[in-house]
């Protein structure tokens, strides 16, 4: 049988050594694989590629299509990009695949029965970079979720939950606040769980979920969330479990997938022999059964297990008294490659299914019809100084005067300040604006420019605009606080 080739990076730091810790253990694995090396990382960022990878590297990854990557630095300031999230985009990797479990009473945790899988959305939410600064005093980052995003990372964590025997699946979100960006996840959940009838499902808002994952992980399965909350709790998650040098995870996409450990390149570990390779080697067991090869997957847990219950463990989870033996990297790969074809005692033995990767192509529904959208109004952002409502209110009045639009109020922050604001709201430079269609009318952009042309010739400083759409006549944007 040909081999089946990847790309690999060794990366920065703890790098190498954990990924030549990981070669050698799939090699002795006989695992059927043929590796083409990429460098990416430091070397390349100081080269002056700020993107931390070489073009001729696309190609690579493009045609292997499966990418084993060590953890890398990413040099602070100076525009360099996140090589992670540059690779998870432009290769539309959408689903970060985070099982976390504890492996008690060999490795020290409060929570011994924890096992659950994170399925954190992986290419969208804050993680867009688009931020801007726009007055001297505040900056902002968008937020963007979008129906297909929801729509292929919620119905990713349901059937990986239906493949894998999983139970249950929680979706985390923030829509008590964030009504429109995280109401859709949410909403997009509860969509996709009733085609789902054998899967129990549930919602936390992400903040009293968080905690529970933390004091109670033992009672969650699989949890779906946006992005954000997604790269933070995988890592709370990881932790308690025993340590972040212990989780694995797999980026998946439509026709990519990247695996790597979920932590750093942990420079002051670096050159020393100390990593716990284990992170990127359970990350190299997903790629194993993403290829559809669960026997040498299977084999290498199994035999990792074991090395976890014969007490051989690098200086992180090291424990005296639990413990046997504190080895070095390379040391502990050894330990592992000397119990292939072993099976553990205490943990339960792992068995991967002989299954091709879980296949969702995305597809927009054919019926959907693109909703009626009907102008209605306009945001407009102001940069001003004196931090008056009212008068910043009297001169919008007086600019607009002769155009078919009314000011609705004026917020700071999303705090309505005007009409009947409260003077205890602190206020900065930055000025949200509501101008509606007088009498509730439709618009046309037209006026929108003419507004524009109105407060810039009345010494409005703005910034920035933002359209109020209907939609099928439900409204498209939201009102903000105290309104
Ligand atoms: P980190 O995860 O690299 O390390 C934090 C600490 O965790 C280390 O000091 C070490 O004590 C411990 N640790 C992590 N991995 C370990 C392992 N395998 N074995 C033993 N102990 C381990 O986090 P950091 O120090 O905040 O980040 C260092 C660099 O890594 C930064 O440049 C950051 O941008 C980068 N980073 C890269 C990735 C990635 O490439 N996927 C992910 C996160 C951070």
């Amino acid at each position: 049988m040909s081999k089946h080739r990847i790309t690999v990076a060794f990366g920065d730091g703890i790098g190498p050594e954990i990924m030549g810790a990981t070669i050698n253990i799939l090699e002795a694995a006989q695992a059927n694989l043929a590796y083409d090396t990429i460098e990416i990382g430091e070397k390349i960022y100081q080269s002056g590629n700020l993107a931390g990878i070489e073009e001729k590297s696309w190609d690579l990854l493009r045609k292997n299509k499966v990418f084993l990557k060590a953890p890398i630095t990413t040099p602070q300031g100076g525009g360099f990009k996140s090589l992670n999230v540059t690779v998870r985009k432009s290769l539309g990797l959408y689903a970060n695949v985070r099982p976390c479990r504890s492996y008690a009473p060999f490795v020290k945790t409060k929570h011994p029965k924890m096992d659950l899988v994170i399925i954190r959305e992986n290419e969208e939410d804050l993680y867009a970079g688009i931020e801007h600064r726009q007055t001297d005093e505040v900056y902002q980052c968008l937020k963007l979720i979008t129906r297909p995003g929801c729509e292929k990372i919620v119905r990713y964590a349901f059937e990986f939950a239906k493949r894998n025997n999983r139970k249950k699946v929680t979706c985390f979100s923030k829509d008590n606040i964030m009504k429109m960006t995280d109401g859709l996840f949410h909403k997009i959940f509860d969509e996709i769980a009733k085609e789902y009838p054998g899967i129990e499902n549930e919602h936390w808002i992400v903040d009293i979920g968080a905690a529970k994952l933390a004091d109670t992980p033992e009672a969650f399965d699989v949890i779906v969330m946006p992005n954000l909350y997604g790269d933070i709790l995988s890592d709370v998650a990881a932790q308690i479990a025993g340590s972040v040098g212990l989780a694995g995870s797999a980026n998946i996409g439509e026709s990519c997938s990247m695996f790597e450990a979920i932590h750093g390149s942990a420079p002051r570990r670096a050159g020393q022999n100390l990593a716990n390779p284990s992170g990127l080697l359970l990350g190299a067991v997903q790629m194993l059964v993403h290829l559809g090869d669960g026997e040498t997957a299977g084999k290498i847990h199994n035999a990792w297990l074991k090395t976890m219950e014969d007490g051989l463990h690098t200086y992180d989870i090291f424990q005296e008294g639990v413990s046997k033996k504190k080895l070095g990297t390379k040391e502990f790969a050894q330990a592992v490659i000397e119990r292939l074809g072993e099976m553990p005692k205490s943990f339960a033995n792992v068995h991967y299914p002989k299954e091709k990767p879980l296949d969702l192509k995305y597809k927009r529904n054919p019926s959907h019809k693109r909703a009626q959208k009907d102008l209605i109004g306009v945001d407009i952002f102001v940069q001003e100084d004196n931090r008056n409502p009212t008068i910043l209110a009297e001169n919008l009045l007086y600019a607009i005067r002769n155009l078919p639009l009314d000011l609705q109020m004026v917020t700071n922050r999303g705090v309505k300040v005007w009409p009947k604001g409260l003077s205890e709201t602190f206020c900065t430079d930055h000025w949200r604006c509501r101008f509606v269609t007088k009498n509730g009318g439709i618009s046309n952009p037209g006026v929108i420019w003419m507004l524009l042309k109105a407060l810039s010739e009345n010494g409005v400083e703005v910034i920035k605009s933002e359209n109020l759409y209907l939609f099928d006549g439900e409204k498209g944007y939201s009102l903000g606080q105290g309104q």
